[in-house]
């Protein structure tokens, strides 16, 4: 499928002859995509919610305001890694071959960004990818090995690696990328700038000045903090993702070991050592502190995505670069009593997506079709009108963000979680989402057939306590999203058999796929 190029509806914006595309009266778009490592939905503030009072995220509402929020935004695999495998190949983890956080990814592979830059775009990614490999694809890349750290970072680049004593994260990724920005840019030519953090991802370890952010504020709890997982299955209470009882002291919470004598934990673990809070009140301490060093993270994300707007109004950049804001997946904010991803469950199946674009997205709008990230290399291609390769499993977006969302759009969404067993123990599973209904096939369990099953109406749970699985005045919509699902594993060609569970543990490079 090649998509026709996307072309501008007003002219007159003079620029250099050869951002055009060839014939084309106006320049193709700059694309600024931002990314963040398990940043939930419930700590965006322009989704509303519970915590929407606390102001989260000024910056990134305010693309909200004048774009697009997307309400439906899914992943099809609730972890790092394969998340960011996809973003890039534009297919589920079956078709590009990373299942799972210890997969090797082939780096041979399609991807997106090789394409773009054979059409004339300068492509560039800074900070985390965590791929192991030399990226392939972009003309500029700086990125930190594995997970990265919050102090201190590393970086690396086809010359080596850079050490920054002394900062932040967030700071860095944010300097890195305004430096291409301002300096190395070609300006004859679009661009694509990947701009990836690694917060808030785990153990939320926030910038000094961000310590005293929330110091006296109440964070609400979810209704479900201290759920029971009656009515859920052996998943569901087999996990290890529990703020109770596998959110740790040391690492997470840093009250315990060299922790005490950091100055930006010492006050905080002197309170812990005198006050030694135990059963629900050690619960309610431990999501507090959880969630303020979260969102403290988080603020260095947000004043990141205000200076990226702000050097885009600098450079004279704004009218003609999209601007999209995601994570790689969505996170569990105490809701069930968790942290954490994997789980088809909403708070980390789903994921933020925002979107501005003057001009061409409407400023204020909500989107509520179903989007997957299987779709966001597609969208890439299409808005600087490069040609899409048929084996990318997406649909751009580019139609929804113009208001015009095409009748034939999906109605369905196939999910699929493989790393099991790994951390925090959460089972093998796949299913099926129509927008309402959600259907979950556990596998691998102790049980006769192996199979576990729930089902979920959202309309009427929307924090899915109640696994409808075998209500009787369910049957029919059951028996409908089981037949859903199979035509999604035949639509998305899914094996009938899943990898072995030790698939990913060698360290041998995956398969090359198959050119076109
Ligand atoms: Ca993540």
């Amino acid at each position: 499928m090649i998509t026709g190029r996307q072309l501008c509806s007003t002219a007159a914006i003079v620029v250099a002859l050869n951002v055009f595309v060839a014939g084309a009266a106006t320049p193709r778009p700059n694309i600024v995509w931002i990314f963040s490592d398990d940043h939930s939905y419930q700590t965006i503030g322009a989704y509303g919610g519970r915590l929407q009072s606390l102001n989260p995220s000024p910056n990134i509402d305010s693309l909200a305001r004048d774009g697009m929020r997307f309400d439906r935004c899914y992943v099809g695999n609730s972890i790092c890694a394969p998340s960011r495998a996809t973003l890039l190949t534009g297919k589920h983890s079956h078709l590009n071959g990373k299942y799972d956080n210890r997969d090797a990814f082939n780096h041979d592979q399609q991807q997106f960004q090789k394409i773009l830059q054979k059409h004339g775009y300068q492509t560039v990614m800074v900070g985390k990818i965590h791929l192991n490999g030399m990226m392939q694809g972009f003309d500029y890349w700086e990125v930190l090995p594995g997970q990265g750290k919050y102090y201190n970072p590393d970086f690396i680049t086809e010359e080596g690696k850079t050490h920054y004593e002394g900062r932040y994260v967030s700071d860095v990724i944010t300097d890195r990328a305004l430096n291409w920005l301002e300096n190395k840019r070609d300006v004859d030519k679009p661009f694509m700038l990947m701009v990836h953090h690694k917060a808030p991802h785990r153990n939320w370890d926030p910038a000094d000045r961000h310590m005293s952010k929330y110091a006296d504020v109440e964070i609400p709890e979810p209704a479900n903090l201290f759920d029971d997982y009656t009515t859920r299955g052996e998943a569901a209470h087999g996990q290890a993702m529990e703020i109770d009882r596998h959110m740790n002291l040391r690492h997470d919470l840093k009250v315990e070991g060299h922790w005490v004598e950091n100055p930006r934990f010492a006050e905080r673990a002197k309170w812990f050592a005198e006050n030694k809070p135990t059963g629900r009140e050690l619960v309610k301490w431990k999501y507090q502190t959880y969630m303020k060093d979260f969102m403290r993270c988080t603020w260095a994300v947000d004043e990141s995505v205000g200076r990226i707007l702000k050097a885009l109004d600098e450079q004279g950049l704004s009218d003609n670069t999209i601007v999209m804001y995601s994570s790689d997946q969505g996170f569990y904010m105490g809701e069930h009593g968790w942290f954490d991803k994997r789980f088809m469950y909403e708070e980390s199946f789903r994921t933020p997506l925002i979107a501005r674009w003057p001009g061409k997205i409407k400023t204020g709008t909500v989107n509520d079709d179903l989007v997957q990230n299987i779709d966001f290399a597609e969208t890439f291609l299409d808005l600087a009108g490069a040609p899409i390769p048929g084996d990318m499993q997406g649909k751009s977006i580019v139609p929804l963000l113009k208001g015009k969302t095409p009748r034939n759009w999906r109605d369905s969404l196939y999910y699929h979680y493989y790393e099991y067993p790994g951390a925090h123990s959460v089972r093998r599973h796949e299913g099926a989402f129509n927008g309402r209904y959600k259907l979950i096939r556990f596998y691998g369990m102790n049980v006769p057939n192996g199979e576990e099953w729930e089902f979920y109406d959202l309309k009427n749970d929307p924090t899915e306590m109640n696994n409808l699985v075998n209500n009787p005045e369910y049957a029919g919509r059951i028996a409908e999203l089981k037949k859903e699902l199979k035509k999604l594993k035949k639509q998305y060609r899914v094996p009938n058999e899943p990898p072995p569970q030790q698939q990913g543990r060698k360290k041998t490079q995956s398969k090359p796929a198959k050119r076109k």
